[in-house]
């Protein structure tokens, strides 16, 4: 099988010294050993997974690294954002140490963005600083969150609130394994695919509505839309790697979309982080119409495309009951820096031209949710 792999595609992230290449393709686990030795001759490593992954997909890793004559320790935690926890981060930190694995050796997270937050941060705190290799699984990994270097875990203030960036030696995005993916997650990962487009990439975005079939069956298509997607995303990270600026526009659809995963308890039966951000997206679209800042039209084409897929675009969309619009402006403003009564949005001009919007006053915000509410 691994002869009849085409070459895959690389997308690079200049970050000067610590550039690094994205390969993307069917098949890469297989040969995961041969790419990692080739760039990190001699390096042993740690993988770190989560039991769904294990199932499906860690005994090929071990064998394309054992093929390349790379030993390799496996830890394996339990699926799931809890595992984005202090005490997750000491089994994870302990095994790497049982390992014996010195700065020079190499973590290699494989599994979503969970495995890959909590096991890019150990790799940046355990001997102050290890070597790592990013192995994505789920969509939205290998379009998000494995690429940018933002590591990090949880606590019960917040999401994400303790972390570094630390960037990989190498992201491998093997799309084959998306095949194994529930076709929920899969849909989840698509809205951040989408988003790209509808950031700045209308060509992009036209692309998909015709081709999001191909790529949820797989094929080229698949590739490249994780090709031009993480293109997009190492653009913006090489502009503003720390993120003090460029990176915000990256949280399109975000706004709306965390107030929705806070007023639903974070339940995943309800909604998952893609599915708030499809909704979330389809909000930003319409709003921006409402303040006659992009046309209807655009709006509707978001929604439609979005709707085709499968994926949520509506408030009622989402199951179980909401609370009301003043509540959800609380999460919003809980998410976001309230200044004298007005907030930060990520607003369009239309499809492929979103902007940063710093004066949103909170009473558009929210009667636009009062009539969202009875959509
Ligand atoms: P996840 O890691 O929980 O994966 C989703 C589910 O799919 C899990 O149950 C997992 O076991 C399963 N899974 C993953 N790959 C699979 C495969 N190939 N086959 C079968 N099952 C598979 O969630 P996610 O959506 O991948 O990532 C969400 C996390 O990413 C959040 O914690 C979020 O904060 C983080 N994130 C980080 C960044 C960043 O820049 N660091 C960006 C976006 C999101």
């Amino acid at each position: 099988m691994s002869d009849a792999i085409a070459a895959p595609a690389t997308v690079k992230v200049s970050l000067g010294a610590r550039s690094y290449d994205i390969l993307i393709g069917p098949g890469l686990l297989q040969r995961a050993g041969a790419e990692i030795a080739r760039r990190l001759p001699g390096v042993r490593a740690a993988i770190v997974t989560d039991a769904n992954v294990a199932e499906n997909h860690l005994a090929t890793l071990q064998a394309g690294l054992s093929a390349a004559g790379i030993e390799a320790a496996a830890i394996t935690v339990a699926p799931g954002e809890r595992s984005k926890s202090f005490g997750t981060l000491e089994e994870v930190v302990s095994g790497i140490l049982d390992a014996r694995l010195e700065r020079g050796d190499i973590v290699i997270p494989l599994g979503g963005g969970v495995v890959g937050d909590l096991a890019g941060f150990a790799s940046g705190i355990v001997r102050r600083g290890m070597h790592f290799v990013q192995a994505p699984t789920s969509l939205l990994a290998q379009v998000d969150s494995s690429v940018g270097g933002k590591t990090g875990i949880n606590t019960a203030h917040g999401k994400n609130l303790v972390g570094v960036f630390h960037q990989p030696q190498l992201v491998i995005a093997d799309t084959a394994v998306l095949d194994t993916l529930s076709p929920r997650e899969f849909r989840a990962g698509y809205a951040e695919v989408a988003k790209y487009g509808l950031i700045d990439r209308p060509d992009f975005f036209a692309w998909l509505e015709e081709n999001w079939q191909a790529v949820f069956s797989g094929g080229v298509e698949r590739v490249e839309a994780i090709a031009q997607s993480c293109r997009a995303k190492a653009d913006v990270v090489a502009r503003d790697e720390l993120e003090t600026g460029d990176r915000a526009l990256l949280n399109l659809g975000h706004t709306f979309g965390h107030a929705l995963e806070a007023a639903t308890g974070y339940d995943s039966a309800r909604l998952v982080h893609g599915e708030g951000v499809a909704i979330g997206m389809a909000l930003a679209h319409r709003f921006s119409a409402r303040l006659n800042l992009a046309s209807p039209d655009d709006a509707g084409r978001v929604e439609t495309h979005l709707a085709a897929v499968g994926l949520p675009t509506r408030l009622s969309d989402v199951p179980g009951d909401l609370p009301g619009a003043e509540r959800l402006l609380t999460y919003i403003a809980q998410d976001k820096k309230v200044s004298r009564g007005a907030l930060t949005f990520i607003l369009t001009h239309g499809i492929g031209r979103s902007f940063v919007a710093k004066d949103v006053p909170t009473s558009q915000v929210l009667s636009f949710l009062e009539e969202s509410l009875s959509q």
